[in-house]
């Protein structure tokens, strides 16, 4: 009675019964044992009652039920509350609803409810004391870590010992943010946020849909040359206060707060056409809504692709003949590595790319300007292993300041900046230079937080503009002469979809049916390895720390010599946060709760992993449409897009070898025992590509080799979906390469009076 009382007074959302089987739940998940507390003096019950009356109020009513269901299945089986069963009896209904075996409660909600409590509890141990959970830091003291630490040494990265802290664990509470904190409010001089509520300009040279990314690197190039550019961006320009480290609320893999507008318009996912659709999984995927785009979360991997990525077709069919499958879309670009090479390094330079010359395999026309990340211990042993296996290991080139370069600062190594957003400015992104450049010219106008909602058209079906919904929800016109869609893959394909007309009537680019097709994306499979004598420090730096073999997606690979087409890269990598280091794969003889999950979590330390980037091919049967039933979250109620994805044999052959090398590159490294993760990692990888296809033939693509689309003049994709394959590197230079030589290309025409 006296406890019912205390936990009255104590919870907002789940009232006294329900807290109480909560509590209880999260124990038997995470209990205390001689190793330390469990869930119940960590205080997740705590941290679930406050999400669940805020930013997780839509779950409240799931919790009922699921709740409910247990009580209905324990009285029935035993004759009294959850709370009131034995312990074992407690496991064993816990474990019949981790399978779907309750009864009267059907097997998909069942064992989403397990893993959603699951979900919590994570984040209840592990996520910043500041929620309400972590109570006293014990959840980072059981395992032993350090907590937010803004900095690390190189001998910390190198060392065989725990790095600790000297024992101090800090949360976001313990930091003073401000002094020495380059301040990311002073670029921002001639932007008015004001601006997006006034009445929209004359007729622009240039609309730019979506300031990110791709819309933020090629404002410059045409503000420079003279040309009046209207950037309309659905998020805002983010200050200081934006980029905390901190790992609920900011990382793509948790709330991603940064990307609201994104997490309310996740699309749909089916792996066939007869399959209903479900809510889209995700590998990585989380997009940001910001100037500056996702970039400024993003593990800033900026690599180039291979001359042979470009001809994929003709090599393949050179080197082994007619083999493809007769789905298979895999064309040529219509654009060679030599027409791009420039742009890389003109790139490289101007966003500052961190790196050396040791892979064997690419060839720069000039040095990278900033030497290579600091080595470190798990990408040493990573090192030596696959140097004794004949392969090439070389330090990731990567888009972080490894010294001060452009008035921007060194990176101080923290792991707490990679899926956040930096908040030195170590992580170049368009909102620190290339925006300010061009709203310097007095030729960009940026409206913040206004959202594109259709692309306009005259009676020639040519582009006239864009419909936009201002701050005020008031419905605007910009007219532009040309119109770039830059807003990334899912969202530029949503908006031709959505706006067709009687010359386009199933959607702008869309006249030879080819708009949604030939849609790739990753599976990031990966294999983790036990060291039980290595202590690694994952922790101490950034994800951006990694070694990478290019040997398995080389031109010199033969692939059809192990029978797939394709490869892959390897990688090591740093970064092992709380919440991260709890969600990591299992062995298949770990429980995924209870007494075995937490002895597995606290042995972080011990586990290496090597991760898997593949190639992927394109099929007719993997495409972008848009949904039917569903609709976004944003009040405007459009429909989402609608992703029909699975892996097909040759990709699941590839994925089967690459993990068997990475399993033998791990023993190679000492691991004593290796187990493989997820395989089908999520439709959502932010390596997202195709769907508006570049080419020659507009009966087989969407847009030209300079981006326009084919049949709407004056319509250009600057993106992802423009790309006709999809190797097994990270994309974003060759994004930025393919469409600063487009904007390059369309000043040029535009000059010589073409086009507008
Ligand atoms: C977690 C993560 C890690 C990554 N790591 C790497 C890496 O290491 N290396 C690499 O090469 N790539 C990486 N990427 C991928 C990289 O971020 C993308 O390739 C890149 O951001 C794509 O640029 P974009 O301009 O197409 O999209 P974005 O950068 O997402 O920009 C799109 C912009 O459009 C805006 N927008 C959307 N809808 C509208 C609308 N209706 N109206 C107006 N504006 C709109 C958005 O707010 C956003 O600002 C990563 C991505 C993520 C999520």
């Amino acid at each position: 009675m006296k406890e019912a009382v205390s936990i009255e007074r104590k919870f907002v959302s789940l009232n006294p019964r329900e807290a109480r089987t909560v509590a209880i739940i999260f124990e038997r998940m995470f209990p205390a044992d001689e190793n330390g507390p469990g869930a119940t003096e960590i205080d997740v019950v705590n941290y679930v009652d406050k999400a669940l009356a805020g930013p997780y109020g839509e779950k409240l009513e799931w919790y009922r039920l699921g709740l409910a269901a247990l009580e209905r299945v324990a009285c029935q089986k035993y004759g009294t509350d959850f709370a009131d069963c034995a312990a074992s009896d407690q496991d064993e209904l816990l474990a019949e609803l981790e399978k779907g075996q309750v009864p009267d409660f059907v097997t998909p909600a069942s064992v989403a409810f397990f893993d959603l409590l699951r979900t919590h509890l994570q984040e209840g141990l592990f996520a910043d004391p500041v929620y309400g959970g972590n109570r006293n830091k014990l959840g980072w003291k059981i395992l032993n870590h350090p907590g937010v630490w803004l900095e690390n040494s190189s001998e910390e990265n190198l060392t065989s010992e725990p790095v600790t802290k000297g024992g101090k664990i800090q949360s976001l509470a313990d930091l003073d943010f401000s002094p020495g904190r380059p301040s990311r409010n002073d670029v921002r001089k001639g932007y008015d946020p004001q601006r997006s509520v006034s009445p929209p300009s004359e007729i622009a040279d240039i609309v730019l849909v979506g300031l990110g990314a791709m819309g933020g690197i090629v404002a410059p190039v045409f503000a420079k040359a003279g040309l009046k550019v209207v950037a309309i961006e659905t998020g805002p320009w983010r200050t200081n206060s934006d980029y905390l480290p901190d790992e609920l609320g900011a990382t793509y893999y948790c709330r991603a707060n940064m990307g609201s507008k994104f997490m309310r318009e996740i699309p749909r996912w089916r792996r066939n056409a007869d399959e209903p659709t479900q809510e889209a999984t995700f590998s990585l995927g989380r997009m940001m809504n910001s100037v500056g785009g996702s970039v400024i979360h993003y593990g800033a991997w900026l690599r180039r692709f291979h001359p042979h990525h470009f001809k994929s077709r003709t090599q393949i069919r050179e080197r082994w003949g007619e083999i493809l499958p007769a789905d298979c879309q895999v064309t040529d670009w219509p654009m060679t590595y030599e027409d791009i090479e420039p742009y890389y390094t003109l790139l490289e330079q101007s966003v500052g790319v961190a790196g050396d010359e040791s892979n064997p395999f690419i060839r720069r026309s000039a040095p990278l300007p900033m030497p290579p990340t600091r080595s470190f211990r798990l990408g040493e042993f990573f090192k030596d292993a696959t140097r004794r296996l004949g392969l090439h290991p070389y330090p990731v080139p990567v888009g972080i300041n490894t010294t001060p370069y452009q008035g921007r600062p060194a990176t101080t190594y923290t792991a707490w900046s990679n899926g956040f957003g930096s908040y030195t400015g170590d992580k170049w992104d368009p909102s620190l230079s290339s925006v300010p450049e061009a709203l310097a010219t007095g030729n960009l106008e940026l409206r913040t937080h206004c959202r594109v909602v259709r692309i306009l058209t005259n009676g020639d079906g040519r582009v006239s503009g864009a419909e936009y919904i201002d701050p005020n929800g008031t419905s605007r016109v910009q007219r532009g002469r040309i119109v770039i869609l830059s807003a990334y893959t899912f969202e530029s394909l949503r908006l031709m979809f959505l706006s067709g007309d009687t010359r386009h009537q199933s959607g702008l680019g869309n006249n030879s049916g080819q708009l949604g097709k030939s849609f790739m994306t990753k599976m990031f499979a990966h294999v983790n390895g036990y060291f039980p004598d290595v202590v690694f420090n994952r922790h101490t730096g950034p994800a951006a720390q990694g070694v990478v073999i290019d040997d398995f997606l080389s031109a010199e690979f033969d692939s059809m010599q192990h029978g797939f087409i394709g490869g892959a890269t390897f990688g090591a990598e740093q970064q092992f946060l709380p919440i991260q280091i709890s969600r990591e794969a299992l062995p298949s003889d770990v429980r995924r709760w209870g007494k075995p999950y937490k002895d597995h979590v606290r042995n972080w330390q011990h586990y290496g992993v090597v991760r898997i980037q593949p190639d992927t091919l394109s099929y007719t049967s993997n495409f972008l449409d848009l949904d039917p039933v569903y609709r976004d979250k944003s009040g405007l109620g459009m429909p989402v897009v609608r992703i029909t994805y699975d892996m097909r044999e040759n990709e699941h052959k590839l994925a089967d070898w690459m993990e068997a090398k990475a399993e033998e590159i791990l023993r190679e490294m000492g691991a004593v025992k290796t187990w493989r993760g997820q395989r089908f990692t999520g439709v959502g990888s932010s390596h997202d590509l195709g769907g508006a296809r570049m080419g020659n033939d507009p009966s087989c693509s969407v847009v030209s080799p300079d981006l326009e689309v084919h049949d709407t003049p004056g319509l250009y994709v600057y993106g992802g979906a423009t790309f006709p394959t999809c190797p097994g590197i990270n994309p974003t230079l060759t994004l930025w390469a393919v469409c600063y030589r487009a904007a390059d290309c369309l000043v040029k025409r535009l000059k010589r009076g073409e086009g507008a």
